[in-house]
């Protein structure tokens, strides 16, 4: 049986890649939380250098010849010779890296070099033109940008929609053709029970949470959660950035951050639960397969399950404030000491349909993505111009969420996404939101006294099954492989679904009065 250590001359120079890729990782930390404004062009000089020596380096001849040896070109499966079987790992590890290596092979490195400077430099322009809210000052940006990702689709090939050639970029196999009917049938709910919720007459007034909090208290208790989550912090560090996000350069070296607001509680929280997920992920990734696909997370759907699962299921739960709320009462006494629990639960679970996509409820959050998917699919296969982006975003949020932007920042510049050309990554949030609730079901299956131990702040219990199950397994299965070995099938939206109906619809009064009409009827 041929096992990794076959695969050595492969890994090693893996690894190197891998150091090309944590270097550039380092400096776009840097960007985002220390850099000063004046270094901007010049850092993306540097990224563009390194991210092109990591392509470079990934599409040599010396990792083509290997690849050539060991994988089965036209299935991108491992060669199998007869009596000289690959393990398990070996296969995975083949079948994974293959797929990086022909997908980067397709895309000359001129044409890298150049879309990294455009988008280091399109995502500079995007925060000027965010924070002045003009949207023609990014349209330049923008359009040199589509026009670099639809390039982009034509280099990798694709068979049905030149979007599915993107999607697979953050969510290997993923195609819009398998995603709308998903989505169809999450809207087809989450519409009718949003429009009960704003009809109940339960309303939840949640001004305690912009009471004056003060930031580094804010800062403390948000690591002081990310320290009960299991977050390793000899490991890690939590420093403050305009967007909360994780990066990780090893698993002994996972960066999370949070933003703060003296007047919203909300933000820092659950912006540490959020990434504090992200990096739980990170930090638990098998270290033995570091720069190899058995050491990376396996994608952006993936990925993102576990920062919500942390975030929403944990976060935004009553086993877990039972615990926690003493705890932040006593950090603000003066701010929380007349909010009971019960009120406290309700304000941070307050559904109410709003302009940002970041600071959505529950309910209404996969409603903006919708939107976003559907605007991307028509920039990337032809169908819409960049410069009528800013009155197709109003109509759709009139549409979905019965609102209108007055200003272009919080409209279709609030993202900063299709700067950095990532088109096809706003999906993985929905995807992430319904892992999570089919993820977590399975662990109160598995786990009978979870929720007595959130209850009593033992969360690690909760990492550990994560590990377990999800984290140490790195890219060794497809996403629906994982699905189907942790919860016994693949990704569903009725789990998703029948949490928020259970959730909301015990919030606000609904499940109490169907049954009142359901009575009546009968009667
Ligand atoms: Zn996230």
């Amino acid at each position: 049986m041929k096992t990794l250590d076959t695969l050595k001359p492969l890994t090693e120079r893996l690894l190197e890649v891998q150091h090309l890729h944590s270097a550039a990782s380092l400096l776009s930390w840097d960007q985002e939380t220390y850099m000063p404004p004046g270094g901007g062009e010049a850092r993306a000089d540097q990224l563009s250098t390194l991210q092109t020596m990591a392509h470079d380096k990934l599409v040599s001849p010396e990792i083509e010849a290997l690849l050539a040896k060991w994988v089965d070109q036209a299935t991108g499966q491992a060669l199998e010779i007869a009596g000289d079987a690959w393990d398990e790992p070996s296969r995975a590890l083949l079948r994974e890296v293959w797929r990086d290596f022909s997908r980067a092979k397709k895309l000359p490195s001129d044409f890298v070099k150049k879309l990294s400077r455009e988008c280091s430099l399109a995502q500079q322009i995007w925060a000027e033109a965010r924070k002045k809210s003009d949207f023609k000052l990014f349209l330049p940006n923008l359009r040199t940008i589509i026009a670099l990702k639809r390039e982009e689709t034509q280099y990798l090939g694709y068979k049905d929609s030149p979007y599915d050639a993107l999607l697979d970029t953050y969510e290997p196999g993923a195609t819009a053709a398998q995603l709308a009917p998903l989505f169809a049938a999450l809207k087809d709910r989450l519409v009718p029970l949003l429009n009960r919720v704003v009809a109940s007459p339960v309303k939840i007034d949640d001004s305690p949470l912009t009471r004056s909090y003060d930031p580094s208290r804010q800062v403390e208790f948000g690591k002081l959660v990310l320290t009960a989550m299991g977050y390793d912090f000899d490991r890690g560090r939590l420093d403050l950035s305009s967007h909360p996000f994780t990066t990780s350069f090893h698993p002994t070296d996972v960066r999370v951050t949070t933003r703060v607001y003296e007047r919203e509680l909300p933000a820092c929280l659950f912006s540490c639960l959020h990434e504090g997920g992200h990096g739980l992920y990170d930090q638990g990734l098998d270290q033995a397969r570091y720069g190899t696909p058995l050491g990376e997370a396996l994608s952006l759907g993936i990925h993102e399950s576990q920062s919500r699962l942390w975030e929403n299921c944990v976060g935004r739960s009553r086993p877990f404030w039972h615990c926690f709320y003493p705890l932040l009462q006593r950090t603000f006494p003066d701010q929380l000491g007349d909010v009971t629990l019960d009120r406290f639960y309700a304000t941070i679970n307050r559904v109410a349909p709003s302009l940002i996509r970041v600071e959505a409820d529950e309910l209404t959050y996969n409603l903006h993505i919708m939107l976003r998917f559907e605007i991307e699919q028509n920039l990337i296969e032809g169908r819409t111009q960049a410069e009528d982006l800013p009155a197709i975003w109003n109509e759709g949020m009139k549409n979905c969420l019965g609102l209108v932007p007055e200003r272009d920042a919080e409209g279709v510049l609030q993202d900063v996404h299709w700067s950095l050309g990532a088109f096809g990554y706003f999906p993985t949030y929905t995807l992430g939101n319904l892992y999570a609730v089919q993820f977590y079901d399975q662990a109160c299956l598995e786990l009978p006294n979870l929720e007595a131990e959130i209850e009593a702040g033992r969360l690690t219990v909760l990492t550990k099954w994560l590990n377990q199950k999800i984290h140490r397994w790195g890219r060794s299965f497809t996403a629906d492989h994982l699905a189907q070995r942790v919860t016994g099938r693949s990704l569903s939206p009725e789990p998703f679904l029948a949490y928020l109906e259970k959730k909301f619809g015990t919030l606000y009064g609904l499940i109490g009065s169907d049954t009142g009409r359901e009575t009546q009827r009968r009667a």
